[in-house]
């Protein structure tokens, strides 16, 4: 059977495709602009990950909301389940980029981070 996958590492979005035979074997890649799009290739096929970006309320800030992302790329399946402990974060301003908020999220390498700055909100 023939795999045909879009590359997403880079803006390029190469049209990759390969066989892959019944014990999922993987023929020579085709349409990779670079290495990097055969290795996502075979990742897409055995371990396919994403990464989140998202974003968490805020109390007191300037700003309701703040966003948020992991740090590395989890397994796909995992998304659903992830995006659950992300939607339980509450923040209090203020709030520094960059702060982690959970480590190991789900026991994997990938922190949960602040990515934007929030102050507190001047009225009361
Ligand atoms: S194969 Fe390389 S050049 Fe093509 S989209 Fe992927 S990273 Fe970009």
């Amino acid at each position: 059977m023939v795999k045909k996958i879009t590359c997403i590492i880079c803006p390029n979005g190469c049209s990759l495709s390969a066989s892959v035979d019944e014990n999922g074997r993987i023929g020579k890649i085709n349409g990779a602009g670079c290495i990097r799009g055969e290795a996502y290739f075979k990742q897409e096929l055995t371990d396919p990950r994403r990464t989140i970006a998202t974003s968490v309320p805020v109390e007191g800030g300037e700003l309701p909301l703040c966003s948020v992302r992991v740090t590395c790329a989890i397994p796909k399946a995992a998304i659903p389940e992830a995006i659950g402990v992300i939607r339980k974060i509450r923040l209090t301003a203020p709030v520094e980029a960059g702060t982690v908020l959970v480590h190991g999220l789900l026991g994997y390498e990938s922190d949960v981070i602040t990515t934007k700055n929030i102050a507190r909100s001047e009225t009361k």
